[in-house]
């Protein structure tokens, strides 16, 4: 929905909503003016009539009069109390979905720029790449250095690509994972080695791999868990930042640390961050790319694993990002 029609639309409902209770809070002090004018009528034409026999606030039918008085009085608070709670409630339930559906729009489009610029500029340095190749006659180290800035813009492309598969296929009905007894170990070693190779002399890589770590996963799944977060780690943080890997295990579980001394992730937008498409700031804020779903296939992947992850603040500086998943039988 475009932006000016939301906000009429949410100009309109503030104003029915005012118009309602206001017409509620009038229609309340008039029955309520009502039963006084009512009780005080009967009591004087009353009052008047026994004046000379006596007085009439002492017999019963004044105690009935008063009785009945009063009740229409705590009705009419109870009922306008229900009603007024009720149209409170509607009110701040339509209003959260609406916030709601405006955040996800928001982010739907969010994820379309990112995913265009994504898609865009590998592409484009791609055809750079075989363009040189095509028009120049370069020697063999060239060649090397080119191809290499190819296969990178390809393995680029290729992760972007999964990331959409899996955050597509993780949340259907049909999603089944296929467990082994895997080697986390090696596994993690072996993610961690690629991408250390891959970033060396730009940040400072830190291992405390435990060794013969095992446990009932699903190999792909686990390592994009860990291929993730490694890569996050170092995309949110500057140049020479330390990046740590650690991985224990014990006989129920095992555990996964990934710290970085980035940027980290303020408290207000820790648990949000695993929201699909979700990415903190706007586009005119941000200063990295992405599409947002990164950490909602993590957290995924860890729930289908009966897993937990939790951000917590790396001091005094940056992230940690602990997952735990149960070793399994
Ligand atoms: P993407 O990285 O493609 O934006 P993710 O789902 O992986 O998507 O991350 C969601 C958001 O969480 C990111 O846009 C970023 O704002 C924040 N984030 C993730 N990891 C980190 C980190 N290690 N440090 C600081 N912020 C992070």
């Amino acid at each position: 929905m475009p932006d000016s029609r939301r906000s009429r639309y949410w100009l309109f409902f503030h104003v029915v909503f005012l118009y309602i209770t206001i017409s509620f809070l009038w229609w309340s002090y008039l029955l309520h003016r009502n039963n006084y004018e009512n009780y005080h009528g009967i009591l004087e034409r009353e009052q008047q009539r026994y004046g000379q026999f006596g007085d009439f606030k002492a017999t019963p039918a004044y105690a009935e009069l008063y009785d009945n008085f009063k009740r229409t009085e705590w009705m009419l608070y109870g009922e306008g109390a229900v009603f007024l709670f009720l149209i409170g409630l509607g009110f701040w339930r339509i209003r959260k979905t609406f916030r709601e559906e405006i955040a996800m729009t928001r982010q739907q489009n969010n994820f379309l720029l990112s995913i265009t610029h994504e898609l865009k500029s590998p592409l484009a340095s791609l055809k750079l790449s075989m363009q040189t190749m095509q028009k120049r006659q370069l020697d063999q180290e060239h060649i090397q250095k080119i191809s290499h800035m190819a296969l990178d813009d390809i393995a680029r492309l290729q992760s972007l690509v999964e990331n959409i598969l899996w955050a597509s296929k993780i949340e259907s009905a049909n999603f089944s994972l296929n467990r082994e007894l895997l080697d986390v170990s090696a596994l993690t070693s072996e993610i961690y080695q690629r991408i250390q190779e891959k970033y060396e002399g730009h940040r400072v890589f830190i291992a405390n791999i435990e060794k013969d770590v095992h446990c009932y996963a699903d190999r792909l799944s686990f390592a994009s868990v860990v291929y993730n977060l490694i890569e996050n780690a170092i995309k949110y943080s500057p140049e020479k930042a330390t990046i740590s890997v650690e991985l224990t295990g014990d006989e129920h579980n095992i555990y996964l640390n990934v710290a970085d001394t980035g940027m980290g992730v303020p408290d207000k937008e820790k648990e949000k961050i695993f929201n699909r498409f979700y990415r903190i700031g706007t586009e005119e804020t941000r200063t990295t790319k992405g599409t947002g779903l990164g950490l909602f296939i993590v957290k995924h992947v860890v729930q289908h694993h009966d897993g937990t992850i939790h951000i917590v603040d790396n001091l005094p500086k940056g992230s940690i990002f602990k997952v735990s998943i149960p070793v399994g039988a």
